[in-house]
């Protein structure tokens, strides 16, 4: 049997007599009757109901919250013990590469034990090939140790202690190359990498790809503000961070502290006007570029300065309406990957958002590794997407014709 005939399907009734309600998307299969025999009032409108059977991801997302909080958990030592180091070491890459890596092969492994299967697919950023040669000798006996005490400390010893192959074989399950069929998970094992060395945002970011569309996604931000960012005061001790969002289709859209908190609904802010809006984007110049976001903000009339944090936990914070606007327009030639938007696409998509790309289009994971798009990507409320939208194509518009 394979992994979509054993999903469970959920059936939900709708009364209408419009169309399907937004909210329900493929692949749903759905069919309708009459409310009452038609011979009873025929001068009334004629009200439909529609029963709408979704598939159910339950025990997915449960293995996806799980792995993602356990790689969290991971990468948290590393960056608590790299912050504590001096500047030197402060320079060396290599404890983001640990972390990444560790991150990587948690996910993996917990996925695959979770949800045995024989078509197990997992599209990610990393692959062992460096890891592998005799220069990275110290840093994979770290991986592997880490990832041992990690999964130990959750009291998952049943599938450690895991040799240095081992490990090196999960990294790879990330291999593939996704596509329009069947499922795939798709991982970034730490978004924001520059922040997490900076000792700011990072993410670990996955999503599960059923038929080509996002179906859940899990976003583990571990120095996310549990409150607002807008209002965190990061001296106060009593100011919490620590979030875990997580997201199904049709289902709505999450929040949990990382440790383990109760369960509260979020929905991204509900405002049509710009200036009460503020927005989100990279903290990097380079991986966005910030002249173009300001112009599109002046245009909108949006008062706020820019908010920039690094990594999809920008995504998080507007699904729960910190901010109502993200903007993220890399550099000419730059190729975005499925793996940094999949989880946030569907944590706002779910909380009442949209994200297109800069024409408006939808974002299609659905054509392998890349999105394939190089206009930009834009997220918002619905009220605020048109005016949005007219913004941003005077803006690139104008900066075309300024250059
Ligand atoms: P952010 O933290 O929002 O700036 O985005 C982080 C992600 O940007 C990383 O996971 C990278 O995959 C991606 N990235 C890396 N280089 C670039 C670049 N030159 N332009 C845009 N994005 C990039
Ligand atoms: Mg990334």
């Amino acid at each position: 049997m394979n992994s979509i005939s054993q999903t469970p399907v959920r059936l939900r009734i709708f009364h209408t007599n419009h169309s399907l309600p937004r909210s329900v998307s493929k692949p749903s299969f759905f069919f309708s009757l009459p409310s009452s025999p038609s011979h009873c009032n025929s001068t009334t409108p004629q009200v439909r109901r529609i029963v709408v059977a979704s598939m159910s991801y339950d025990k997915q997302l449960d293995a996806a919250k799980k792995s993602a909080s356990l790689a969290a958990r991971l990468c948290q030592k590393v960056q608590k013990a790299l912050l504590k180091s001096d500047v030197q070491s402060k320079s060396d890459k290599s404890p983001v590469t640990v972390a990444d890596y560790g991150s990587q092969a948690i996910v993996s492994l917990i996925l695959e034990k979770e949800l045995p299967s024989v078509s197990f697919s997992l599209v990610a950023e990393e692959d062992s090939g460096d890891l592998r040669k005799e220069e990275s000798k110290e840093t994979l006996h770290r991986i592997t140790e880490l990832v041992n005490e990690t999964l130990a400390g959750d009291g998952m010893s049943d599938i450690s202690p895991l040799s240095e192959e081992d490990i090196l074989i999960a990294i790879d399950k990330g291999k593939s190359e996704g596509g329009p069929h069947g499922q795939h998970w798709v991982l970034d094992p730490i978004d924001g990498t520059k922040g997490f060395l900076r000792g700011d945002q990072y993410a670990i970011a996955l999503a599960l790809l059923d038929e080509g569309k996002v179906v859940l996604g899990v976003l583990a931000c571990p120095n996310l503000p549990l409150g607002s960012v807008a209002c965190h005061d990061q001296h106060n001790p009593e100011s919490k961070v620590g979030c875990l969002f997580f997201a199904q289709v049709d289902a709505g859209t999450y929040i949990q502290s990382l440790d383990g908190s109760s369960t509260t609904k979020v929905l991204v802010s509900p405002t049509d006007n710009p200036e009460e809006a503020s927005f989100f984007e990279s903290f990097e110049a380079a991986h966005s570029m910030h002249d173009l976001s300001s112009m599109i903000a002046r245009k909108l009339g949006v008062k706020a300065p820019p908010v920039r944090i690094d990594s999809q936990a920008k995504y998080g914070a507007l699904s729960r309406g910190d901010g109502a606007i993200y903007l993220r327009f890399p550099h000419k030639g730059y190729r975005e990957k499925i793996w940094d938007h999949a989880a946030g696409y569907i944590v706002v998509a779910e909380a009442g958002g949209i994200a297109t790309d800069a024409g408006g289009n939808p974002l299609d994971f659905s054509r392998g590794r890349y999105l394939d798009l190089d206009t930009g990507i834009i997220v918002t409320n619905q009220k605020l997407m048109p005016s949005l939208l007219k913004a941003v194509q005077e803006s690139i518009k104008e900066k075309a014709s300024s250059l």
